[in-house]
């Protein structure tokens, strides 16, 4: 493919570089702000999944930078990911695994005492190609984020997390229904029809009286019998309002780039993305073998993967 044919095919990934987005999904969340509001005057958010970082510059866009630099002080945003990404400006970063203890301990710590008035999460694993294992991992990454969001989501906040609508979403949704009063399913014109990914915005949170803020996933698989709803009780399917995000732009579309169309590299490569340590070995490879022109990489790639 063509460098030109992916700025035709996707109109959100041509206009992520054009605006300086690191990732086409700073639209995704910039559509459901725009939907709900959810960003307006606050102070104090967390990022999870962030890298490469396009939502957490998002949140920086609208809570840091408008402010003046006394303001700019009281502003409060982590982004934390397995993997690092380049800085942002009134971000802080924490490369950490959203699935441990030790990773909500240190946003607790970030937060000084306060809490965070709205939780976002992107999480994603990488995919398999084997959607029932693929939405399964993301429904526990969601619930990961969930758990961190107990420990430090203030009443009243919101949370705004990726989820793949498969055969386990109504028991997330159960799940989000114990802690939030307005939960719905959001899809944005920057995700495309043909995926399985929407997103749960879920306003007013409110811990359930007597619940300790806990690791929900372990809760779910120790203690199954604490989820309200699950199917053996409630043969009805928990549902929550689907809200469509209607645009312009549609990311099915093929687009006519024009005449006066010039190609933009992307703002920020990946970090460390997968293939990098491929491409290393790769490379270390050629400059190991040039000397004496051994032509078989593939053997010696085979070798070095073994
Ligand atoms: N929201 C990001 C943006 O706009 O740039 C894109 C996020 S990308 C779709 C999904 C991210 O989830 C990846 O960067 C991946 O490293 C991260 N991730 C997956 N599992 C994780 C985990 N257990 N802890 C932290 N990050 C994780």
């Amino acid at each position: 493919m063509g460098r030109t044919s992916k700025d035709k095919r996707d109109i959100f990934y041509r206009l992520a570089k054009e605006q300086g987005w690191r990732a086409r999904s700073a639209f995704k969340l910039l559509q459901a702000d725009e939907t709900f509001q959810l960003l307006e005057g606050l102070t104090r958010a967390v990022d999870l999944c962030a890298a490469p970082g396009s939502w957490s510059q998002v949140l920086a866009k609208r809570m840091y930078e408008p402010l003046t630099p006394e303001d700019r002080e009281k502003v409060k945003i982590i982004a934390v990911d397995l993997q690092g990404m380049a800085p942002i400006e009134g971000v802080k970063q924490l490369r950490a695994d959203i699935s441990k203890e030790s990773t909500a301990e240190a946003i607790i710590e970030f937060f000084g005492g306060e809490k965070a008035q709205i939780v976002v999460s992107d999480g994603a694993p990488d995919s398999t190609g084997m959607h029932d294992f693929d939405s399964y991992v993301q429904g526990e990454l969601l619930l990961s984020a969930l758990s961190i969001s107990t420990f430090i989501l203030e009443e009243g906040g919101s949370f705004v997390s990726k989820i793949y609508r498969a055969d386990r979403t109504s028991r997330l949704y159960t799940q989000l229904k114990r802690f939030f009063k307005d939960v719905c399913v959001f899809k944005p014109s920057a995700s495309r029809n043909s995926s399985i990914e929407a997103f749960v915005v879920a306003r007013k949170f409110c811990l359930p009286d007597g619940f300790k803020p806990c690791n929900l996933t372990t809760e779910w698989h120790d203690h199954p019998e604490s989820w309200v709803g699950r199917k053996k009780e409630s043969p009805s399917v928990v549902q929550v309002p689907f809200v469509a995000y209607k645009g312009e732009l549609d990311s099915d579309r093929t687009y006519d780039l024009g005449e006066n169309y010039v190609y933009k590299e992307p703002v920020q490569q990946p970090l460390t993305a997968a293939y990098q340590d491929i491409l290393q070995k790769t490379s270390q490879v050629n400059i190991k073998y040039e000397g004496i022109r051994v032509i078989h990489d593939e053997e010696i790639l085979k070798d070095w993967l073994a």
